[in-house]
């Protein structure tokens, strides 16, 4: 998987896409505003994540870093408006778009161990839906999986 990446004018470039695409425009990227552009596997501890659900908890948090980054440089966009944000389902494949207000993804983020995902891109055996959304639904992490959630969360 190709990591996101910060070019020189500070626009963050994933897969080739450049995501912080802000309609506030460059000037709204703070100068010096941390880009996490790597992920370390921070560790399950107890095993029981095989390496798919491993591989898919690894990519949410990192999409959930872009998505972070997304909000960041939309500062300027006024409050109603809606965001485009990746689908955080952690299918590396995945390159879906999702769309909330400022206020809805706060509500996501608001619970670290909530995600946001195309409607219809939860895994059932081991992520669970808890709110359905026309343009969006939120996944919640299960016990297993929740503490790395937490850890990755970059809000704690
Ligand atoms: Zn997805």
């Amino acid at each position: 998987m190709t990591r996101p990446a910060e070019d020189a004018d500070g626009v963050l470039v994933w897969n080739g896409l450049v995501v912080a695409a802000a309609r506030a425009g460059r000037s709204a990227a703070r100068p010096g505003a941390a880009t996490v552009v790597s992920m370390e596997w921070p560790g399950d501890g107890d095993g029981r994540i095989d390496d798919r659900e491993r591989r898919v908890i690894k990519n949410e948090a990192l999409f959930r870093q872009v998505n972070e980054r997304i909000e960041e440089v939309s500062e300027l966009v006024p409050e109603g408006d809606l965001l485009e944000f990746l689908c955080e389902c952690g299918e590396e494949s995945c390159l879906e778009r999702i769309e909330l207000t400022r206020a809805e993804y706060e509500a996501v983020r608001g619970v670290p161990t909530h995600f946001a995902i195309t409607p219809g891109h939860a895994h059932e055996d081991f992520e669970r839906v808890v709110d359905r959304r026309e343009r969006y639904d939120v996944i919640e992490k299960q016990a297993e999986s929740a503490p790395v959630a937490r850890r990755t969360d970059p809000r704690t």
